[in-house]
């Protein structure tokens, strides 16, 4: 997938690209929404070990190439992502996609305003019941 991005980014945020840090994010930019389990268990068949797996997603978290995200049932999922994005999850099928418009910005700068912080940044979730879930309902 949308490796020349992703490369990009990686070298733009000082992250040394190694293909197993490559596989963790195209792994997860194909079928969003894996627990590390989950995507340990997958990459195991490429040869690429547990300790291997959770490193990689905590570099690619770290400069902000995954997203982190409590699913319904509480449960710890992963997405890959090319820059700031928020996150739409589905209540019902678990699927999620990425919303790379942020209407943010006026709303941390009263937040800034208001509270005297410096504000460093944002993450978002949005939850709710997909199109194809409402049909099924
Ligand atoms: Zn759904
Ligand atoms: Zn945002």
């Amino acid at each position: 997938m949308e490796d020349a991005g992703l490369e990009r980014l990686m070298s733009l945020r000082g992250l040394r690209r190694t293909p197993q840090r490559v596989a963790v994010w195209n792994a997860l930019a194909e079928s969003p929404g894996q627990t590390i389990r989950e995507l340990a268990a997958r990459l195991q068949g490429s040869g690429i070990g547990q300790a291997t797996v959770y490193r990689a997603v905590r570099a690619l978290e770290d400069a902000g190439l995954l997203l982190r995200y409590a699913a319904p049932r509480g449960e710890l999922r992963y997405a890959a992502v090319l820059g700031h994005a928020h996150l739409l999850v589905c209540e019902e099928c678990g699927s999620v996609r990425s919303l790379e418009q942020c209407g943010l910005a006026a709303y941390e700068d009263e937040v800034a305003r208001t509270t005297d912080y410096r504000i460093s940044g944002h993450t978002l979730v949005v939850y709710g019941v997909c199109p194809a879930c409402q049909e099924a309902l």
